[in-house]
């Protein structure tokens, strides 16, 4: 309210949050069942970073789950609106000082979603985005990778496949069905990922959840 954005909860059908300007007022529908809390907050900064940032692109915006984790290779627009979403809901500063670990866990990300109260997607994004090392998360459904995002470094060396499906020697295959947690576990790098250039890297950790209240499994990738 205080930027002349006011928020309101209502049906929308296909997408999770939509912005409508008109001049210097503008209108926030968020999917009035979006759940757990943490996504209808990240759904509010999504479209707050769409209301500072793109006044001159669109005067509305109707945006989908997909363009709540898409980066720069696929759209600038909504990658812009979700750095803007992540960088106000969790501080880069505040962020790195309570990322304990290194490498992502579930303990880790669980602590973290919780205390900046945004969803586990958008805090798992945001974890290898500010990591310094090698760390990916994967996320597939029904036994095929969905999307996934890695670190700087491990997206220089690496490369996932969107649509491939999931290795049957990955954790991920195992929880898939079972509904349980699988890992950490020391998986061969080709379980999930090839080569973008000769490297000395054989093995990646890997620990993976399935999460019914979503239907996808989550893994973490990183180095042993
Ligand atoms: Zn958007």
């Amino acid at each position: 309210m205080a930027l002349g954005a006011l928020v309101v909860d209502g049906a929308l059908q296909s997408a999770e949050a939509r912005l409508t300007r008109k001049g210097d007022r503008g209108i926030i529908r968020i999917r009035k069942d979006l759940d757990p809390p943490g996504r209808r907050r990240f759904a509010i900064g999504h479209e707050l970073g769409h209301w500072q940032l793109h006044r001159n692109i669109s005067q509305i915006f109707v945006c989908t789950e997909a363009d709540m984790i898409a980066n720069y290779r696929r759209s600038r627009i909504e990658a812009e609106a979700n750095s803007f979403a992540s960088a106000l809901l969790m501080p880069e500063r505040m962020f790195v000082s309570t990322m304990h670990d290194s490498r992502p866990t579930f303990a880790g990300l669980y602590s973290l979603e919780d205390h900046f109260d945004t969803s586990l997607t958008a805090t798992a994004i945001r974890w290898v985005d500010l990591a310094r090392d090698y760390c990916a998360v994967v996320v597939s459904i029904a036994g095929k990778i969905k999307w996934w995002r890695g670190s700087e470094d491990f997206e220089d060396a690496f490369w996932i496949s969107a649509g491939d499906a999931v290795s049957r020697y990955a954790g991920a295959y195992e929880v898939g069905a079972l509904n349980r947690e699988a890992g950490p576990k020391r998986v061969t790098v080709d379980t999930w990922a090839e080569k973008q250039h000769p490297l000395y890297i054989d093995e990646f950790i890997e620990a993976s959840t399935y999460f019914p209240r979503y239907k996808f499994v989550m893994s973490l990738l990183s180095l042993p």
